[in-house]
């Protein structure tokens, strides 16, 4: 027997006829002799949607109340499933985010899972009860309103729930059957992986490979709670058979580093593009000046990525390149030019439309020359490399978008990715 929490995501949850389908998966696995607890999202489509009245009303509204609004969507989804559950005999209910209660700080539309109490949820799981828990939402124990964790929130929240009932497993079902080692509308040959560390995925995830939210991985890896990845689209009856064969759970395993045997060197690729680059050249080399620069940057609320400082040549002065999203270029240039007299240089320039493409593994990090033969395996195609950034598990270049399709085939062929029967 084990303890499961399964969280459906919005396509999941999209119809009756689809809440149907998910409640087989719970079904299979309580008939299993499981003890499971379901965490939901909205019905897709229906978040934004509420957010679209929100901002109807008011553009400037009160965020508690926009909190109030949002959170509705789940509390739907999760009385639907119950009722479901239910009439296919398993005894079920609902809970809103206060009833559990998750608790959370008070920064609505954003806010963060403080502590979760447990007993309710574990007395129930351990009479067969199958509790229905709203994803995203939680209640503030500051001012006892009703919080939402942010878009794509109801991830963390089934992974909160997982560490707080020390389940077995945090199942997430969605509408792709796993995580993939690069985009596969991309690569055909892209091969679902069979385990991925909370490590690699973590820098997948916020390198572009959306099936999780990043912050979900963060709290998986924190209280070391295994993931999977999986479709809700999948036959519910259908014998249960990992991707690598073995009966299993069919989709991807994320978990601890220490579970996977065989390290890749490079487990996975990923590509992010609409990247804009800018250079200030000759920016006095003295403490303070790239403090000065990005701090200009971070008030404007613009993110930066890569960032590249060379050595100074003369001892007076250096050059500065980083990244921003081509649609915060302008929004950019216009800071750095009108800095109030914060910092000075001779010279900026830079252009959109760059593509960062990374390789991501573990194995990267006993491993020598993964940076030499990613920049031999683009060199091989005639692809220029503009920028380069590294940590531990990843190396990252900036590239032509133009070539960013080829970069990411080259390089998943190079490092034996490629699917072997396609
Ligand atoms: N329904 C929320 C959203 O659309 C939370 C989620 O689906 O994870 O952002
Ligand atoms: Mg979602």
């Amino acid at each position: 027997m084990a303890r499961i929490v399964v969280k459906f995501g919005g396509t999941s949850m999209a119809n009756i006829e689809r809440i149907r389908n998910s409640a087989r998966h719970v079904k299979r696995e309580i008939e299993a002799g499981n003890e499971v607890a379901v965490v939901v999202s909205a019905m897709s489509g229906k978040t934004n949607e509420l957010v679209g009245w929100v901002n109807e009303a008011s553009p400037l509204h009160d965020a508690r109340e926009y909190d109030a609004i949002v959170a509705s969507g789940e509390q739907v989804t999760a009385g639907l499933m119950a009722i479901v559950l239910s009439e296919m005999g398993i005894q079920s209910r609902s809970y809103s985010g206060w009833q559990v209660p998750i608790y959370t700080d008070d920064s609505h539309g954003a806010a963060r899972i403080t502590d979760i109490d447990p007993t309710e949820l574990n007395e129930r799981m351990s009479n067969g009860w199958v509790p229905v828990i709203t994803g995203f939402q939680g209640i503030s124990t500051k001012n006892n309103r009703v919080t939402t964790l942010g878009r794509g929130g109801s991830d963390t929240s089934a992974v909160a729930v997982a560490a707080a009932v020390g389940a077995d497993r945090c199942d997430i079902y969605t509408d792709v059957d796993g995580v993939y080692t690069t985009d596969p509308r991309i690569v055909p040959k892209a091969q679902r992986m069979t385990k991925i560390s909370f490590e690699e995925m973590l820098e997948m995830a916020s390198l572009g490979a959306k099936v999780l939210m990043i912050r979900s991985v963060e709290m998986a890896m924190a209280h070391k709670v295994r993931l999977t990845v999986r479709s809700s689209f999948d036959d519910p009856d259908a014998p249960q058979i990992a991707p690598d064969g073995t009966p299993g759970v069919p989709g991807t395993l994320v978990c601890d580093e220490e579970e996977i045997m065989e390290k890749q060197i490079v487990s996975g690729v990923t590509l992010a593009k609409a990247e804009a680059k800018i250079t200030l050249r000759a920016v006095k080399d003295s403490p303070g000046v790239a403090a000065a620069i990005f701090g200009t940057l971070a008030d404007k609320g613009i993110i930066v990525d890569m960032i590249v400082q060379n050595i100074s040549d003369d001892g007076a002065t250096t050059d500065i390149t980083f990244t921003v999203p081509d649609s915060e270029y302008d929004k950019a240039v216009k800071a750095l030019e009108n800095n109030g007299g914060r910092f000075e240089y001779a010279r900026l320039s830079g252009s959109k439309g760059g593509a960062k493409v990374s390789v991501v593994g573990v194995g990267m990090r006993s491993h020598a020359g993964v940076a030499s033969s990613m920049f031999k395996a683009l060199a091989d195609k005639g692809i220029n490399i503009q920028l380069i950034t590294t940590s531990e598990i990843k190396t990252s270049v900036l590239i032509d978008e133009e070539y960013a399709e080829l970069a990411v085939r080259a390089l998943h062929t190079y490092y034996g990715l490629d699917k072997k029967d396609a």
